[in-house]
């Protein structure tokens, strides 16, 4: 049996580094490029595995050079791969990033390529069994938004919890996916598009994107706030809790937020109460924030230093 499914995106990160964004136009020369293992997806299927629970995937890459080595990470990793499809013609979904070292400025370009295709009928045919048969379900919004609807309504069916991470967010999604999954999680900029609230800036604001979010059908709902830790309404105590994050020296936050959602699930997945999958996902993200790099960065098994909060 599987404990985690996660039916999403897999891109490859192409990292260029220079001393300032290049203008339009511009050829500038770089100082560094690195490749990564990225999209949403995959990034939170690998912060949940390394936590030692057994995952899945359902997805696709291209059948180029990328989608090879990726197909081998998630080997290397001990994720089930049988989910996953090496398409023909078709290339593997790349994230093409440009940085700025001056700022720390970015620009990024996705090409999906065969994310693009992991269509509601493709996750019918290759996540059902998968997600019949495990403890829990995650998706995000980096697929086609109905075939993560149709992840959501398949693990309904077969009585599967479910997370979604709406991210990237966006608004007038179908209300039928907030009233779907069991646990949502987003950070501020994701609650205010969702919601439709201005500039979050308090408490307050808080607690209104969470009321919206609440009207639109969402039973738990965890508020990741970056070096503020987490706002999460749990839904069976009806109640309010604020979760704070260890004071760290971070120096690279790419990927917290997926690191956050894979020990969440992780967590959730083996039985913690609420509270205490909180507390176990800002631990790991709040130590990946400490190493650079996005999967680079996770760690790999719980550290449970609880915080005092
Ligand atoms: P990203 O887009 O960078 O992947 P996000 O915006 O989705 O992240 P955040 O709310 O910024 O998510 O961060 C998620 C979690 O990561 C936080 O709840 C916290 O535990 C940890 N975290 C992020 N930034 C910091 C930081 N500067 N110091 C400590 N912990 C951090």
């Amino acid at each position: 049996m599987t404990d985690v499914t996660v039916v999403g995106s897999i891109f490859m990160d192409l990292i260029c580094y220079a001393d300032r964004l290049p203008k339009p136009g511009e050829t500038l020369g770089g100082t560094d490029f690195q490749t990564g293992y990225g999209g949403k997806g995959a990034n939170q299927c690998i912060a949940a595995q390394r936590l030692g629970i057994k995952t899945a995937f359902v997805g696709k890459l291209g059948k180029d050079a990328y989608g090879k080595e990726y197909y081998e990470n998630f080997l290397s990793e001990g994720v089930s791969v049988e989910g996953i499809t090496l398409e023909d013609n078709v290339p593997t979904g790349v994230a093409s990033i440009m940085v700025g070292t001056d700022t720390g400025e970015n620009f990024i370009i996705i090409a999906e390529g065969a994310t693009k295709l992991v269509t509601p009928s493709y996750v019918k045919e290759a996540g059902e069994a998968l997600i019949s048969s495990s403890k829990l379900v995650v998706c995000q919004l980096e697929i086609p938004h109905e075939s993560s609807l149709t992840a959501l309504r398949l693990a309904k069916q077969h009585g599967v919890p479910t997370i979604f991470n709406p991210a990237p967010a966006v608004s007038g999604l179908p209300k039928e996916i907030f009233q779907l999954c069991d646990h949502i999680i987003l950070n501020e900029t994701e609650a205010e598009i969702i919601s439709g609230l201005e500039k979050i800036q308090d408490q307050l604001g808080l607690e209104q994107a969470i009321e919206k979010l609440k009207e639109l059908g969402c039973t738990n709902i965890i508020l990741t706030l970056g070096s503020d830790g987490a706002l999460v309404w749990d839904n069976s105590r009806k109640s309010y809790e604020r979760f704070q994050a260890p004071k760290v020296k971070a120096v690279d936050t790419t990927g917290a937020g997926d690191c956050f959602v894979g020990a969440y699930a992780a967590c959730i997945a083996r039985g913690d109460e609420l509270s205490t999958a909180v507390r176990n996902a800002i631990a790991n993200a709040s130590d990946s924030v400490q190493r650079k790099g996005t999967q680079k960065s996770f760690p790999y098994k719980i550290e449970i230093f609880l915080i005092d909060c």
